[in-house]
């Protein structure tokens, strides 16, 4: 009888935000495969005799997308239930899409479980709201991190400066000068509030608040680093009157 693979989200680091599911299952399965994403906390829970890395090989390489998969059918096919651990929500910009179609095409029973994503839960934990009545009636998910393989951008700037909703840029760090550009060069105006928000809701959470004209020196300032998302439009401006008024 072959496993079952779970492609579980972990949710965006604090281990309370896991999900009931998610939480059984890592109770109850065989093996664990992560990458470094889920976070320190989540991660050290996990009995080491069934936590399988995939997130980097030896040398500090990273693991191939063929080689999880690969991985994943494997294991299921020797009996094991496998938990695919993935930061945020699975469908969320981790390639879960992708691993469910392989799992698909090999005759793997597998389940989706859903996950608390960052794109939301990281401004949420630092009080942003990323959609308001009086401010942002749309949002928009982005990755920042696009295929450098690919001839052209795949996001359309300009639409989503068309949308006037919140903008959350995920992977987005390193091209924040591009896409502020990107931004700024379709219309929108320069003192639109943007909101850095570094390891939202774990230890050491931090968050960097400018405007699209300074956000990439605020950035460099306070040294900001990935995992963080980037929060673009009128909600990321409500922060600083929300904490004076704590
Ligand atoms: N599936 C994940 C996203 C994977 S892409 C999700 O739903 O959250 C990886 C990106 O997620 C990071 O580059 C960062 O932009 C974001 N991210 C993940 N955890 C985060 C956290 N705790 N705080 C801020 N950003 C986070």
């Amino acid at each position: 009888m072959p496993g079952t693979v779970y492609l579980v989200g972990s949710g965006p680091g604090d281990p309370e935000l896991l999900t009931v599911k998610a939480k059984r299952l890592l109770d109850e399965s065989d093996v664990v495969l992560h990458d470094k994403l889920p976070g320190p906390a989540i991660l050290e829970e996990i009995p080491e005799s069934k936590r399988e890395d995939v997130g980097k090989r030896a040398g500090g390489e990273r693991t191939s997308q063929s080689e999880i998969n690969e991985r994943m059918v494997e294991l299921a096919e020797d009996g094991n239930d496998v938990v695919r651990l993935k930061g945020g929500d699975p469908f969320v910009f981790g390639r879960g899409g992708e691993e469910m179609q392989y799992l698909a095409a090999h005759g793997v029973p597998f389940e989706v479980v859903p996950g608390v994503t960052s794109a939301v839960a990281a401004p949420a934990a630092a009080d942003i709201p990323v959609t308001h009545r009086d401010h942002a009636s749309s949002v928009s998910f982005v990755t920042g991190h696009e295929d450098p393989t690919k001839p052209e951008s795949a996001v359309d700037w300009e639409a989503l400066a068309d949308t006037g909703g919140t903008i959350v840029v995920l992977m987005g760090v390193g091209r924040l000068p591009d896409y502020t550009r990107e931004l700024r060069d379709a219309g929108v105006d320069p003192e639109t509030p943007v909101a850095l928000v570094e390891k939202g809701t774990r230890p050491g959470q931090r968050v960097a608040t400018g405007t699209l004209d300074t956000i990439v020196d605020v950035r460099d300032e306070a040294g900001i680093e990935p995992p963080a998302v980037t929060v673009v439009g009128g909600v990321a401006g409500l922060w600083e009157d929300v904490e004076a008024g704590r």
